[in-house]
């Protein structure tokens, strides 16, 4: 079996080093930095810390040099994959550039070094920057009050049905359903769940819009909210938006839009027209931010009228002698979902992004993730790639699309696992596989407008070439990947049990 690997691959460059940990590298006494001589009379250190709260032996830490404190996690972080070493085209997730300037904006010592605790009067500059993004988040939606509280999009779920409850509770009524298409990101069920709530799934139909007569079947009054995102997560607009908000708010109930998929439609419609009472935002996805193991996010909620008097606590508003503050005197909140106000950092990059952008630049983005997605599927229809892995939907689609590897694992003898691990070979982050659920082997592409066209042709290319290579013979994207510092994992294993460490 010949099996040929891209010797340029970013894998090859860290595969080779050794696997100590820092604690193998420890010796006693090495220290990374000198401190200064004491030039202040020294205290006992019984005076410092009383000896019950001391520990009684040492923490064991890595005793090493700076020199080797930087290679050693230099050399790690060489061994995963990420936005900056390649092309990421991983569905739902949104995984665009981001812009390395933020990065200088969010370090500036006013932003990194403010203390959460500081009082709002002298915190003026931050109580502006967040009340700013809130009105800029507010506009993007339609939905003028928001929150930017929520940690996560599916922080944000959490806190947008909790919201409902509030809400229904409010009007004297205690309802016991939330309805999700089967498409639903898999947060979605899970929010629906923890907040107590029945999970009732609204099927899709043959054309992958949400299936309208089952949604009029299920809508009855004890149906607190319906769930949804638009784009779906089969990267289509739903055409029937406005008759759904129809059938959802004549039983009474909300209607909630997971933003996951905001970067298809910035600045050119607005889920609060389309009849959306609750938003979230993953400021990580459509609002730049380095995430997937590269930091945290935030998923801010917006809401309309109705639901704004049960907004989380406290809010950032800006009070009429025109400064900022914290409003903690909101009696009808459902209280607070966090630690202080949120995740200040990321708040300064998606601002920075809103700001540098404009109105005609997110719109812009947008336009061009969606005719980004349109032509790498056309790239991938020329390639001949779409004979073994047809678009689930052939239809004009959104910003990301969802192919079926069910004719290549019948035709050519391999899964959608192994042409995603094949990729890793060439370089490639594998697309999100086997979501959403009802599409059979589903592969769901979103390349993003920041990429180039050579990237996306480039793609096409090598698809078409683990494709060919299959045809020839399968063993070897069944075997694949050869090139990455681990093979193939135990998936769900390696998430329940993993093993950081080998045990000696
Ligand atoms: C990412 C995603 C979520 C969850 O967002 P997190 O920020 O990861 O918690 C929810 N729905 C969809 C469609 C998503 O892609």
């Amino acid at each position: 079996m010949s099996v040929t690997t891209d010797r340029r691959s970013p894998w090859f460059i860290a595969a080779a080093d050794d696997d100590l940990t820092i604690f193998d590298r420890s010796r006693p006494g090495r220290r990374a930095f000198t401190a200064p001589t004491l030039d202040v009379p020294e205290r006992p250190l019984d005076e410092l810390i009383p000896a019950a709260l001391r520990r009684a032996t040492p923490a064991r830490l890595p005793e090493v040099s700076e020199p080797e404190i930087v290679r050693h996690y230099n050399r790690l972080s060489k061994r995963n994959f990420d936005l900056d070493t390649g092309f990421y085209p991983l569905g739902s997730c949104t995984m665009k550039h981001n812009p390395k300037l933020h990065e200088r904006i969010a370090a500036l010592p006013g932003h990194a070094r403010l203390h959460p605790l500081q009082r709002p009067a002298a915190a003026q500059g931050a109580l502006e920057l967040m009340w700013s993004l809130q009105q800029a988040l507010g506009e993007i939606s339609g939905l003028p009050h928001v929150s930017l509280q929520p940690s996560a999009g599916s922080h944000g779920e959490l806190a947008g049905v909790l919201l409902t409850r509030a809400f229904h509770e409010a009007h004297g009524q205690q309802r016991t359903k939330v309805l999700t298409p089967d498409t639903a990101h898999g947060t979605n069920p899970a929010t629906v769940t923890m907040a107590g709530y029945d999970l009732v799934k609204i099927g899709t139909d043959a054309a992958g819009n949400i299936d309208v007569a089952d949604l009029r079947e299920k809508a009855t009054d004890e149906v607190a909210c319906l769930m949804l995102t638009n784009p779906s997560t089969l990267g289509l607009f739903e055409p029937q938006i406005k008759e759904i908000a129809q059938i959802v708010h004549d039983v009474g109930a909300t209607l909630y839009y997971d933003g996951a998929n905001l970067n298809a439609i910035m600045g050119i419609c607005r889920p609060g027209d389309m009849g959306f009472d609750i938003v979230h935002f993953n400021l990580h996805k459509s609002f730049t931010q380095p995430h997937g193991g590269g930091g945290p996010g935030a998923g801010p909620i917006a809401v309309s009228d109705r639901i704004e008097p049960f907004l989380p606590r406290p809010q950032v508003v800006r009070r009429e002698d025109g400064s900022f503050d914290l409003d903690h005197d909101r009696p009808r909140s459902i209280g607070r979902l966090r630690g202080f106000q949120g995740n200040f950092g990321v708040f300064v990059r998606s601002y920075a992004y809103i700001r540098s952008l404009g109105a005609g630049g997110l719109r812009e983005a947008s336009e061009v993730a969606v005719l980004n997605a349109n032509y790498l599927l056309a790239r991938l229809r020329e390639e001949g790639v779409l004979e073994h892995l047809p678009a689930a939907y052939p239809r004009l689609c959104m910003h990301e699309f969802v192919l079926s590897g069910a004719p290549m694992k019948h035709e050519l003898g391999i899964r959608t696992l192994d042409l995603a691990k094949r990729l890793l070979d060439h370089g490639v982050h594998p697309p999100t596989v086997y979501f959403p659920l009802i599409v059979e082997e589903a592969l769901l592409i979103e390349p993003t407008e920041t990429e180039t066209r050579e990237t996306l042709d480039r793609f096409a290319a090598i698809v078409a070439d683990v494709l060919r290579e299959a045809a020839d013979d399968p063993e070897i994207a069944r075997g694949a990947p050869y090139s990455t510092p681990v093979r193939r994992l135990d998936e769900a294993g390696a998430a329940r049990q993993p093993v950081l460490r080998e045990q000696f």
